[in-house]
């Protein structure tokens, strides 16, 4: 036998013996399409009866797969309750506690794991708040493909630049699908629609006009239907296990909560999660037991029959299916946004039909008596309180394990975000309004949170970069100065009374910001750019020189970088050496005005009075020409 043929025998034996042992039908592993719909609100589901919507694809979907009627997300922030998703973890041991922060390698994803199972695997986004290459650093990991955003928007709106509408998204999926039909495929669809502002297109805009909100969500469905229909025709759905699920929910100003990311309450925690499987199987099923979306990166693990990570505090939805379990599961919550605002973060523990949330003032609801969180029951003394403050101390002390870290800092002193709700309201609009460039807007709205908390660092530092931009920089410097003031290790409030101060020539108040904000965040290539420059022209070319050498460091080749250096070089005196860098510099930038005339200054140095004359008159030439 030649050795092709054995290892071809060896290899079917194989293939027949993993299928005996592991699947329990012959059928190839299902396609996995794990759907997340932005700021859904469970009771703002028509399936889950809600009747001022219309919902078609979810209630179909419900009616084909199993509808959990109490699920909850352990963060109410988009990022954060993304990643529990997509590892199966709290938002104190995956880390990803705000925007930006990297989802560490150490975390396995679903993607990661799937893709190990030989699944093509493939993301597409409707917000670049889940950019992996700047609001979501690590979420791109285990996919074949990551649908991020251009990094160079022409546009003004948001479409495109910030959101994408639902339906360019599932189109973006659809196109991906066609031209990768080799399965067995895990594509994650996000829907971002929901989220405000509500902006519906027509006729979404006109038949929920006096409800915005519902018709993000009926316009989001659409998104899906258009999915689920290219699925059917496409021959995928049959066998697929779908899962839909909201992020997280939205306040509506129930608790003082225009929005979401501050509280812990139902309204921005339950969420809708229906799971269709393979075949017929749990058709119309419905689960009313407690269940987390930190169970969905499990159960989508076991449906493709690999194994789970080790650490992971999500379980399997599995028993659910199949009416073994009717058990509800503790749901923690955790959200760290209120410190953002210099407010205390909050902890929740959801469990045996009442809600404790951990807070400078703590709450305890009886949610069958009380499901709208009205009426504060805590007492210190109190059996639930005391087991729940237990249960969260024991959390704290097993994500600390995980995370390498000492337990969190005691946050009492902080204000309590309940006292704090109406500023956060009017903070989130003034940061859409900047979004959306209405400048006047966003400092009409700031200026009425400073007048709520005029030592509000946050509000502060908005309205200085606010007038910044604007050109108005003694009011610019008047705000920053205020917020530093508060919070002294700011680096970007450092950075921008710099460049405030910068234009209004206060040179030895900007070099000493700039310097601050360095002395943060070295890393910073903008800040010791124009620090050099403040050396400049403070007359102190050999500082200026420092700085211009720390940014080409960090921006090797940078023109401004690059002239900055030869500007102090030739201060210094030190022509032989600018002009050396110049003339290589003037054959790739022959267009730059500035580059002959720090030229024609250093040949005047070196005594080449031709030479001089020349460069001079290719500066002026070009100059003229700009
Ligand atoms: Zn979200």
């Amino acid at each position: 036998m030649k050795p092709v043929k054995v290892l071809r025998t060896l290899y079917v034996v194989l293939i027949l013996s993993a299928a005996a042992s592991s699947a329990p039908t012959k059928t190839p592993p299902p396609d996995i399409f794990l759907i997340t719909i932005d700021t859904l609100r469970a009771d703002h589901v028509h399936c889950y009866g809600y009747t001022n919507v219309a919902t078609p694809a979810l209630d179909a979907l419900a009616k084909d797969g199993v509808r959990f009627t109490q699920a909850f997300t352990p963060s109410p922030i988009t990022n954060t309750s993304h990643a529990s998703i997509l590892t199966g973890l709290l938002p104190g041991s995956h880390g990803v506690t705000d925007f930006g922060v990297p989802l560490s390698a150490a975390h396995p994803t679903v993607a990661e794991l799937l893709k190990a199972q030989n699944y093509h695997t493939a993301a597409f986004i409707g917000a670049v708040i889940l950019d992996s290459k700047s609001l979501a650093p690590g979420f791109d990991r285990g996919f074949d493909y990551y649908d991020n955003f251009p990094e160079h928007s022409s546009t003004n709106s948001r479409w495109g630049r910030l959101e994408r509408r639902g339906m360019d998204v599932v189109e973006h999926a659809e196109n991906w699908l066609s031209k990768h039909p080799a399965g067995p495929h895990f594509v994650w669809v996000h829907l971002y629609d929901p989220h405000d502002p509500y902006e519906p297109p027509p006729p979404y805009s006109q038949m929920y006009k006096d409800h915005l909100y519902d018709g993000e969500i009926a316009y989001a469905d659409s998104a899906l239907a258009h999915f689920i229909t290219y699925l059917k025709r496409s021959g995928r759905y049959g066998n697929s296990v779908i899962v839909a699920v909201g992020d997280h929910g939205e306040g509506l100003g129930e608790h003082h909560e225009d929005t979401h990311g501050i509280f812990l309450y139902d309204s921005t925690t339950h969420v809708p999660l229906i799971v269709k499987l393979p075949g017929p199987r749990g058709a119309g099923t419905v689960v009313t037991a407690q269940v987390r979306t930190l169970d969905i990166m499990p159960t989508l693990l076991e449906l493709a029959s690999a194994s789970a990570p080790q650490k992971k505090d999500g379980d399997s939805l599995e028993p659910y299916f199949v009416g073994k379990t009717e058990a509800a599961r503790p749901a923690f919550g955790e959200t760290d946004y209120p410190l953002r605002f210099g407010w205390a973060p909050l902890r929740s523990v959801r469990s045996e039909g009442f809600k404790f949330i951990e807070a400078p003032r703590p709450e305890l609801y009886d949610l069958p008596l009380d499901p709208a969180e009205m009426t504060n029951k805590y007492e210190p003394q109190d059996a639930r309180v005391q087991k729940s403050r237990a249960m969260l101390a024991e959390l704290r002390s097993a994500e600390s394990k995980v995370q390498g870290s000492s337990s969190p800092a005691q946050e009492s002193a902080l204000p309590d975000p309940k006292e704090k709700i109406d500023e956060q309201n009017l903070l989130h609009a003034a940061l859409i309004a900047a979004e959306d460039n209405r400048p006047a807007d966003a400092r009409k709205t700031l200026e009425k949170v400073l007048a709520l908390d005029p030592k509000s660092p946050t509000v502060l530092r908005q309205l200085g970069e606010l007038e910044l931009q604007a050109g108005h920089y003694v009011q610019a410097v008047h705000h920053l100065k205020g917020a530093v003031e508060i919070r002294p290790d700011d680096a970007a409030a450092l950075f921008h009374e710099g460049q405030a101060l910068e234009k209004t020539r206060d040179l030895g108040g900007a070099r000493d910001a700039l310097e601050a904000s360095l002395k943060l965040m070295p890393g910073q290539f903008d800040a010791r750019l124009l620090l050099g420059q403040v050396y400049l022209g403070l007359k102190d070319p050999a500082a200026a020189e420092d700085q211009f050498e720390a940014a080409l460091l960090l921006q090797s080749g940078n023109v401004e970088a690059q002239l900055g250096l030869a500007d102090a070089q030739i201060t210094k005196g030190n022509f032989a050496e600018a002009a050396q860098s110049l003339q290589a510099l003037s054959k790739v930038q022959a267009k730059n005005a500035q580059v002959f005339d720090l030229l024609a200054k250093a040949y005047s140095g070196l005594g080449k009075k031709a030479e001089a004359q020349q460069a001079a008159i290719r500066a002026k030439v070009l100059s003229n020409n700009k």
